[in-house]
C-alpha cells in the first residue's frame, strides 16, 4: 500500500484521461495525496479531442445540470468559454427546436446554457486538472490489468508503455489506494473483471444504432437562434440535426439518422439530407459552407448500462463511472452531466468518510450503487423512446411513456408552461414527475390535445429531397 492516513488517503488511480476521469481527478485530488491518471492517447494540459474519444469532434451538448456541477469544480470555467465566444442563452429563447408535433415556443424558460465544442471543453478542463500539484499524468500508458490482493480487494493496476517497440514495453506496476476505472465505452473494464474473477452481470443494451456526420464552420452575425435543432422521434421521424453555436464565431453541424438512415459524408449528400429535415435553418447555414472542412463521422451502435451494483463481489478499492459504467444514445445529450454528476457523489462519498474519519473500506460497493441512482432517471428517459425503435419489442411501459410524450410535445408548442417544465427535466435540473403534476397533465390530457398532433414535419420521402435538389440545380 501506498500509505493510508487519517485525513489524507495515499494514492489514488484513475484508469483513463478523458472527460470522466479528468473530474474524478479533481475531486480525488481533493482527498489524496497522489492522484495518478493513466491515458493510453499522448495527451498534455492542451490536449482538446484525442484519437480514442473521437466522439469529440461531434455536438455536445451540456446540460444546464452539469454545467453547474462543472463550475462549482472548475470555479471560473464558464467564463473562460466565454471569453473564447462560447455563447450563453435561455434554452426557450435562442434555440430554433422542431419537435415532432411543430415548434417550441420562442419564450424564455430559465434554464441558461452554454454552447461550445467539445474540444475546447475537454481542453479548459484538463488544463486545470493536469496542473494540479497532486495529480501526475502517465501518457501514453495503457493500464492492462487490475491487481488484487488475497482479499479480492483491488491494490494497484499493471500498465504498459504504448508508443515504443511494440508491446516489447515492460508492464509497469503501481500500487493504489483507490482505483477509478473511467476507460469509456471502449475502454473494456469488463475484461479486467472477469481476469481477476469479478462478476460482472450482463449489460442491459439497447439497440439504437445512429450515425452521426459532423462539420464545423464560420457562423454570421446577426441570427436570432443559437442553436437549430431537429429532434429524432420514434418510427416517423429518423433523421435529426442540430446546429450548434461554439466559440470563436463557428457552427457546429452534427446531422443524425437512425439505421440505414445515416447522414452523407460528401457536400451534397450532406446537404441534401439537410433539405430533407423540417427545420429549414440547418440547410440554410450549410448553404455557406465551403465543403472543404474536414468530416467526421461516428456511429453509436446502442446504448449499453453495466450493471455493476449488482455484482456479487465487486471488490474493495475499485470504483467504475462514467462510459465506462453507461453509455447512452447521444441524442439526449446526458453522458457528460451523467459523469460530471457521477464525480460530484464521489466527492460528497469521499467527504463524508473524511469527516467521520473513515476509512476507504465500504465506499466501492455503496458508490456503484449510488451510481445505479445516478443512472436510472436519465437511463429511463432516453430508453423509453429507443425502445420505440424496434417495431417487434415495445413494452407497455415504453408505449405509454411515448404517447404520453407526443402529447406533452404537442401541448407544449402552444404552451410556454408545458415547454419550460420540458425544458427543465432534459437540462436535469427538475425530475421527470415535474412533467406529471397535476397542472400539466390538465393540459396534456385535455380532450383534444391529440388531435392537434400535426403530421410528422420530417416526413418527406427521398424522391421529394432528390425533387428538391434537383429544383435547385
Ligand atoms: C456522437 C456522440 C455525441 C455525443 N454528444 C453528447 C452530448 O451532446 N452531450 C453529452 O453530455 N454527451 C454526449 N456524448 C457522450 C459523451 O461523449 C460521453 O458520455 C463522454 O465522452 C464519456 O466520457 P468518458 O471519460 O467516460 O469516456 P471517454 O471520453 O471515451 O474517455 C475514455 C478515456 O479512457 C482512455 N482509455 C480507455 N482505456 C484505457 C486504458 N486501458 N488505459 C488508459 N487509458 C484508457 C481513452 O483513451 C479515453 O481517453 C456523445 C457521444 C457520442 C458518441
Amino acid at each position: 500500500m501506498s500509505g493510508e492516513t487519517a485525513g489524507r488517503r495515499g494514492r489514488a488511480v484513475v484508469v483513463g484521461g478523458g472527460f470522466a476521469g479528468l473530474v474524478a481527478a479533481r475531486v480525488l485530488a481533493d482527498r489524496f495525496d497522489e492522484v495518478t491518471v493513466l491515458e493510453q492517447d499522448p495527451v498534455t494540459p492542451e490536449t482538446g479531442v484525442h484519437p480514442h474519444a473521437p466522439q469529440g469532434w461531434h455536438a455536445h451538448a451540456l446540460l444546464a445540470r452539469g454545467a453547474e456541477v462543472l463550475e462549482r469544480l472548475f470555479p471560473g470555467l464558464r467564463a473562460e468559454l466565454g471569453e473564447q465566444g462560447a455563447p450563453v442563452y435561455d434554452y426557450g429563447e435562442r434555440i430554433s427546436f422542431l419537435l415532432p408535433t411543430g415548434y417550441a415556443p420562442r419564450a424564455r424558460t430559465g434554464v441558461l446554457i452554454q454552447s461550445f465544442t467539445r474540444d475546447v471543453l475537454e481542453r479548459g478542463i484538463r488544463r486545470r486538472v493536469l496542473t494540479l500539484p497532486q495529480v501526475r499524468s502517465l501518457a501514453p500508458v495503457r493500464c492492462e490489468e487490475l491487481i488484487a490482493g488475497p482479499d479480492g480487494r483491488v491494490t494497484g493496476v499493471r500498465y504498459r508503455p504504448v508508443g515504443g517497440a511494440a508491446g516489447h514495453e515492460t508492464p509497469v506496476e503501481l500500487e493504489a489506494d483507490l482505483v477509478v476505472d473511467a476507460s469509456g465505452r471502449s475502454g473494456r473494464l469488463e475484461d479486467r473483471l472477469r481476469a481477476l474473477g469479478v462478476h460482472a452481470p450482463a449489460p442491459r443494451v439497447l439497440d439504437a444504432r445512429i450515425t452521426y456526420t459532423t462539420v464545423h464552420f464560420p457562423r454570421p452575425d446577426g441570427l436570432d437562434y443559437d442553436v437549430a435543432y431537429q429532434m429524432t422521434f420514434a418510427p416517423d421521424i429518423p433523421r435529426g440535426g442540430v446546429l450548434l453555436a461554439v466559440e470563436h464565431g463557428r457552427w457546429t453541424c452534427s446531422l443524425f439518422g437512425y439505421d440505414d438512415q445515416a447522414p452523407p459524408t460528401d457536400a451534397e449528400g450532406y446537404l441534401d439530407f439537410a433539405h430533407s429535415l423540417g427545420n429549414p435553418h440547418l440547410a440554410e447555414q450549410l448553404a455557406d459552407r465551403t465543403g472543404a472542412e474536414p468530416v467526421h463521422r461516428y456511429t453509436n451502435v446502442n446504448s449499453r448500462w453495466f450493471q455493476y451494483h449488482r455484482s456479487r463481489n465487486w471488490p474493495e478499492r475499485l470504483i467504475a463511472l462514467g462510459d465506462a459504467v453507461c453509455v447512452f444514445d447521444p441524442v439526449y445529450g446526458q453522458g457528460l452531466t451523467v459523469a460530471a454528476l457521477e464525480a460530484d457523489l464521489l466527492r460528497r462519498m469521499l467527504g463524508q468518510r473524511q469527516d467521520a474519519a473513515g476509512g476507504l473500506d465500504g465506499l466501492a460497493r455503496r458508490y456503484q450503487r449510488g451510481v445505479a441512482r445516478v443512472l436510472l432517471a436519465p437511463w429511463t428517459i432516453s430508453g423509453n423512446s429507443d425502445l420505440m425503435w424496434d417495431p417487434e419489442h415495445r413494452p407497455i411501459g415504453a408505449r405509454i411513456a411515448h404517447a404520453y410524450n407526443r402529447r406533452l410535445f404537442a401541448a407544449a408548442v402552444h404552451d410556454p408552461a408545458v415547454w419550460a417544465r420540458f425544458a427543465r427535466v432534459v437540462n436535469m435540473v427538475a425530475s421527470p414527475a415535474t412533467l406529471f403534476h397535476p397542472s400539466v397533465l390538465a393540459r396534456v390530457l385535455r380532450p383534444g390535445t391529440a388531435h392537434r398532433v400535426p403530421p410528422a414535419p420530417a416526413a418527406r420521402t427521398p424522391s421529394a429531397v432528390a425533387t428538391q435538389a434537383r429544383a435547385r440545380e
